[in-house]
């Protein structure tokens, strides 16, 4: 990680003392949680606790925690589980704004024989219930919308959708991926009955991601095999994986990571910076924002090609997604925004290596990069 890393919507790096769980797990829990033998109990033990743990965390029974491989894995598990369970439903609704593993998925059922209703958002970056209310039909399965946006940071009226959804009798699956961390995220406060979760949003390792689903929500597997997990998700679990991210969410409880008041004022100062620098600059989305995340439009100017300039000066940010190409963002896009200002788009985000200083020369560096194009 550079001194100058600004991506942590893109990937965190581990906790320290997430690490030691790391290193720990390795030696001394290393036996399959499946065997019957000493080892393998104390690995089913150590998932057990770390199950309450991260249950507890975000409002929910432990019986309601599935381990995955991380956020793609949950979200594919969320969509395609919700119309394996009620077959005679074939229909879904999700926002366009969503991680491509909803939106990719959901393109990919809509070939394959279901219907998917895509329900507009507005430059505002916001799904608007009103639109998922209209879009709910008697034959849909599942609704999906983000908790946040992991590009703009606009957060999404959650609790709102929940309640629509509820009404209807139709399930509503939550990606809090990039919310977490950042902001509360509690399944009763949203009222969600699915929710995906990825370990390495949150200062542990990649492959390791979660999905809640309510007690009742009946989720035929995804993954079929040996039968783990109640054979609701075949494969050895992961223990390190698991106890890492179950460390992560003790370290959150205990206020190790900046708190979004930090964070906010450290993506203040970004945007007051770059709102002085660049006038021409326009920040991305309207409303409310996680408090690490600046999406902004800088007309004229390449995206990834101020992305490589940032690079070489140390600054590590983000063109859209972190795993965009130099093709415009879909988000963007889908807000209404032209290819143009789509593809002339930064995000900044931040997180527990973020300082002051950081932001003051990430500043320098881009008045430098804009500069010279
Ligand atoms: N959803 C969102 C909102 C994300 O930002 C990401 C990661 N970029 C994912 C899902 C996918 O998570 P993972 O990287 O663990 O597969």
């Amino acid at each position: 990680m550079t001194d100058l890393y600004l991506d942590y919507n893109g990937s965190t790096p581990v906790h320290p003392e997430v690490v030691e769980v790391v290193a720990r797990t390795l030696t001394d829990t290393y036996g399959n949680a499946s065997a019957k033998h000493p080892a393998g109990v104390a690995a089913r033990a150590a998932i057990h606790e770390a199950r309450t743990t991260i249950a507890r965390a975000i409002g929910a029974v432990p019986e309601a925690i599935w381990f995955t491989s991380g956020g793609t894995e949950s979200n594919n598990w969320a969509l395609r589980g919700s119309l394996d369970a009620r077959p005679e439903r074939r229909h879904l609704v999700v926002s366009p704004i969503e991680h491509w593993s909803v939106r990719k998925t959901a393109e990919w059922l809509g070939r394959n024989g279901y219907e998917v209703t895509f329900v507009p958002v507005d430059e505002s970056g916001a799904v608007k219930v009103d639109a998922v209310r209209d879009a709910i039909r008697d034959d849909t399965a599942v609704v999906s919308v983000m908790l946040a946006n992991n590009e703009t940071g606009v957060l999404q009226p959650a609790g709102e959708i929940a309640a629509v959804c509820r009404e209807r009798g139709v399930p509503y699956h939550c990606d809090a991926v990039a919310a977490i961390g950042k902001i509360p995220v509690d399944v009763e406060a949203i009222g969600c009955d699915l929710l995906s979760l990825s370990s390495h949003k949150m200062y542990a390792p990649k492959g390791c991601g979660i999905l809640y689903v309510r007690d009742g929500a009946t989720l035929p597997a995804l993954i079929h095999g040996c039968g783990q997990q109640d054979g609701r998700r075949s494969g050895t679990e992961n223990t390190t994986g698991v106890l890492a991210f179950a460390k992560a969410f003790e370290l959150l409880a205990r206020g190790a990571f900046p708190s979004s008041e930090r964070l906010s004022e450290l993506r203040d100062r970004l945007a007051d910076g770059i709102a002085k620098a660049f006038p021409d600059a326009v920040r991305n989305g309207e409303g409310t924002f996680l408090p690490n995340t600046l999406s902004v439009s800088f007309p004229g100017v390449r995206g990834y090609e101020l992305q490589a300039a940032l690079g070489v000066r140390g600054v590590d940010v983000s063109a859209g997604a972190a795993s965009a190409g130099a093709s415009p963002s879909h988000v963007l896009l889908a807000m209404g925004l032209s290819a143009d200002r789509a593809s002339s788009t930064l995000r900044f985000s931040l997180g527990s290596g973020t300082t002051e200083a950081t932001i003051d020369a990430t500043l320098d560096a881009l008045s430098a990069c804009l500069m010279r194009s």
